[in-house]
């Protein structure tokens, strides 16, 4: 099979084309796993965290991507969930203890990381881990929903807002581009406000809704009960605070932050960021549940994904295009060739 492997971590700027296409024999479902032949695949920021080793992968060469959908072409022993024919997705959650926290287990594997990934014509997963598509969606739109949905949908939870409390959202990317809509469904009278440095983002997040649009270092015409940080900076947690009321949290939504303006951490004030019960809350991996849920409410709302195309082989170019933050929406990868999506 085709696929696409990263043998060796580092910094893009050193290594624009970290990725090889090459031929890779296809695997075999073991006990309880799925073949699964892969149709489409996201492209997700995590991916540069891997690639630029600031989550890397315990070993190499490997296979990208957590975003994947497919079909099922064989099934393992024992399997009862699945059957061949069926359509499924597999997000960030690769494998762990089935457990209700089982995102914060040591047993949590990743995939794309810990195990090969979607950036390649077939994968096999424990069928407890691949999720049935809803048939509104086609393949490209279910694509984005499996990480920067599914997480969303978690980040949105842990907000703990109620209905009528203002929300915000710092980057308008992938994830927070599903995640107003989202909002706007679970709590419909929460006025959601948008914080971006791009001014293409700020009006796309006008056009899906939000109340009103600003830079990232802008002051919020009202105090927010909750903001959900999607950047991988330090600069947008740091004013995020300030628009905070009293007892408000931040949920960061990010795997990892990049350095780059690490610095910016020193304006972090104590009075004006942090008193009067002000918090930070990260969001850490994803569990089963929340992308079976996330999908089955994904598809009564309907979440309509943003998203560009481009081929499996051209996914060096996707992510460069991601690190440039050049992106409306979410990239996803055609994987199977025309004449298989029939
Ligand atoms: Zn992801």
């Amino acid at each position: 099979m085709r696929a696409m492997i990263l043998q060796k971590t580092g910094a893009l700027a050193d290594q624009p084309v970290p990725l090889a296409m090459v031929e890779l024999p296809v695997p075999t479902p073991g006990s309880q796993e799925v073949l699964i032949k892969i149709s489409v695949c996201g492209v997700c920021h995590t991916e540069l965290d891997e690639i630029e080793g600031r989550t890397p992968p315990p070993r190499l060469p490997i296979v990208l991507g957590h975003e994947v959908v497919g079909i099922v072409t064989e099934l393992g022993e024992g399997v009862t969930k699945h059957r061949v024919g069926d359509r499924v997705g597999v997000g960030w959650i690769y494998h762990s203890d089935g457990s209700k926290n089982e995102n914060l287990s040591s047993e949590f594997r990743a995939t794309g990381r810990d195990a090969n990934g979607g950036y390649a014509e077939f994968m096999t997963v424990h069928e407890n881990y691949a999720f049935p598509i809803p048939e509104i969606f086609t393949d490209e739109q279910a694509a984005p929903l499996l990480c920067a949905g599914s997480i969303g949908y978690r980040a949105l939870r842990l907000t703990n807002i109620t209905n009528g409390q203002p929300l915000g959202l710092t980057g308008f990317g992938g994830s927070a581009h599903i995640v107003i809509q989202l909002a706007q469904h679970q709590f419909p009278d929460s006025p959601v406000y948008v914080f971006a440095r791009d001014e293409r983002e700020r009006q796309f997040a006008l056009e899906l809704g939000s109340v009103w649009a600003g830079d990232t270092t802008e002051h919020s015409p009202e105090k927010l009960q909750a903001i959900i940080d999607t950047t991988p900076a330090w600069t947008p947690v740091v004013e995020a605070m300030k628009n905070l009321c009293p007892g408000g949290r931040l949920v960061v939504n990010a795997i990892r932050k990049q350095d780059g303006d690490k610095e910016s951490l020193l304006g972090l004030d104590y009075e004006n960021h942090l008193w009067m019960e002000r918090e930070i809350k990260s969001v850490a991996n994803i569990t089963g549940r929340d992308i079976a849920e996330f999908l089955t409410t994904a598809a009564t709302i309907p979440i309509k994904p943003n998203f560009q195309t481009c081929q499996l082989e051209d996914a060096n170019r996707a992510l460069l295009e991601l690190k440039q933050g050049s992106i409306r929406g979410a990239k996803v990868l055609i994987v199977g060739s025309d004449d298989d999506q029939n």
